[in-house]
């Protein structure tokens, strides 16, 4: 879906953004703050201005991950913990997409579990086409089914839109050696292969979300939203963050 501009400008026509629950709230606080909201829509509305489409995987982790529930000692069954937190996505969809609203953007909601109320059901080829007619669609309740995470969903989803890169928006510049708050060392990739990512265990998405994207050479850009402007050029094609990508030479 790409049209090449050389190496250091790509223009994507189709994008898949996965932004966690994190970015709907205060960092280190849980539930939605749409001070935060807001401010992430007001970046995703100038990344739309561009023309790309675009379709976002949100998370729900600011307000309940299924693995809170694992302990033995929970009366919460796994699996009934990991669909409450798929429900969690829906909460953070709705906020995005009235935030997305307000500020005149087109969107959809397009749950993975069917809850007609509040949003539509998720049907491959009725989000291509909103894709195509310019709305901005947000993929609620991840891939529909327990036991994974939005990151695998978001995985999933670039798969089978087609979108040219999965833009994976996280805290932090981009994928390091090592945890740069704990080592002054630790060295930011720019490029990394997905092997590379597999064999050093670093921790970018989930496994499944890696294995997924280096099975069908799914690009992943790893970059900080919390950057003003970081989305729309991670759009654009600018190289900020970390690309993740097939036939880069493994760091020594
Ligand atoms: N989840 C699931 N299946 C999916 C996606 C999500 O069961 O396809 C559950 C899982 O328990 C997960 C929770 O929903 O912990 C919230 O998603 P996630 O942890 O990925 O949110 P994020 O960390 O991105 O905010």
């Amino acid at each position: 879906m790409s049209t090449g501009q050389g190496t250091s400008l790509r223009r994507y026509q189709r994008v898949l953004l996965k932004l966690s629950g994190g970015a709907f709230v205060h960092a280190g606080e849980r539930g939605i703050s749409m001070v935060e909201v807001d401010a992430i829509a007001r970046q995703i509305e100038r990344a739309a201005q561009s023309g790309v489409q675009l379709a976002i995987v949100i998370g729900g982790g600011n307000i309940l991950r299924g693995a809170q529930f694992t302990a033995a000692s929970s009366s919460v069954q796994e699996a009934t913990a990991h669909y409450m937190g798929m429900l969690a996505t829906v909460i953070n969809g709705l906020a995005l997409q009235d935030a997305l609203e307000s500020l005149g953007c087109q969107t959809r909601l397009s749950s993975a579990i069917r809850m007609d109320g509040v949003a539509e059901p998720y049907i491959r080829r009725r989000v291509r086409r909103h894709l195509e007619k310019g709305r901005i669609v947000i993929l609620a309740c991840g891939t529909g089914s327990p036991f994974v995470t939005t990151d695998t969903a978001a995985a999933q989803r670039a798969l089978e839109l087609e979108a040219d890169i999965l833009l994976k928006a996280t805290r932090v510049d981009g994928v390091y050696s090592d945890d740069p708050e704990k080592n002054p060392h630790a060295v930011l990739y720019s490029e990394l292969s997905y092997q590379a990512v597999r064999e050093q265990n670093l921790r970018v998405m989930d496994p499944t979300a890696i294995a997924h994207c280096m099975e069908h050479d799914m690009p992943i850009l790893v970059f900080n939203y919390r950057r003003e402007g970081n989305i729309v050029r991670a759009v654009q094609g600018e190289r900020v963050g970390t690309l993740i990508c097939s036939q880069v030479p493994v760091p020594r």
